[in-house]
């Protein structure tokens, strides 16, 4: 028992985070529910992937993966797919929606500090989304990140900007006047600036090919790509 609970103590993981996504798990591929939003972002996030990586053939990793929305959609792009996370429920979703969808997604409850000691180098494409600002450590996160990719490969990592905007848009807006996500979500404090992220990446020994804005209009509820990162990110690195 007091081994298990150092061993806790001493991983990257918030508890409080992990219960609160394993307290939704079960409505992880519900489009109607609380994980709405992921659904939306998707095909958008996945067309920037492939906008510059074809997945084709590619092995990746997708670190944080949760019931595995971004991972199966990584999957029938034809990519040799693992998803990481520290989750239980999270992963029993993914592995039993595969079931459903006939998609082979290689699932395991494994840190990504963890998976970098077993497997360094040995990915294509690292992707992690969505999980930065949910992590006691995210420069840990993103090294760790560096070290699974291959030499020449990329590494895509999507999350909130920090700044009054992104507190009245994914905090106030999101989570309390559209009721777009669970009260309590979001920390703003554990949000990541463009800059904070771009230096974590470059002592890693990547390089920052590209950064992406992600926007959400309240009006026609659409989520769109952009120049605008003053809310959501994205960001495509490259191992040299
Ligand atoms: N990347 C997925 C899920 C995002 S939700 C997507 O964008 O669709 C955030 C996920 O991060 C949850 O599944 C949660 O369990 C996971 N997570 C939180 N802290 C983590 C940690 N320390 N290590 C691995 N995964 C973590």
């Amino acid at each position: 028992m007091a081994t298990e609970a150092k061993t806790i103590q001493t991983l990257n993981a918030d508890t409080l985070e992990l219960q609160k996504f394993g307290e939704l798990a079960h409505k992880w591929w519900d489009k109607n529910s609380e994980f709405k939003p992921l659904h939306e972002i998707n095909p958008l996030r996945l067309a920037y992937i492939e906008s510059s990586v074809k997945l084709q053939g590619k092995r990746v990793l997708d670190v944080g993966c949760g019931g595995g929305i971004l991972s199966e959609s990584m999957f029938l792009k034809g990519a040799d797919v693992t998803g990481i996370d520290l989750g239980e429920k999270a992963l029993s979703v993914a592995k039993l929606h595969q079931l459903e969808s006939g998609t082979k997604v290689n699932y395991q409850l494994i840190s990504v500090e963890q998976m970098a000691i077993e497997q360094p180098s040995g990915f294509d494409v690292v992707t992690c989304m969505e999980m930065l600002e949910h992590v006691p450590d995210p420069a840990s996160v993103v090294e760790a990140c560096a070290r699974l990719v291959r030499p020449g490969g990329s590494v895509f990592f999507s999350t909130l900007n920090r700044n009054p905007k992104a507190y009245l848009f994914a905090v106030l807006g999101a989570e309390y006047i559209l009721h777009l996500l669970p009260k309590g979500t979001h920390d703003y404090a554990k949000f990541i600036k463009p800059s904070e992220l771009s230096a974590w990446v470059r002592s890693s020994g990547l390089e920052v090919a590209d950064l992406r804005g992600m926007s959400y209009h309240p009006m026609t509820q659409v989520y769109r790509l952009g120049d605008d990162v003053s809310v959501n990110y994205l960001m495509h690195t490259q191992r040299g």
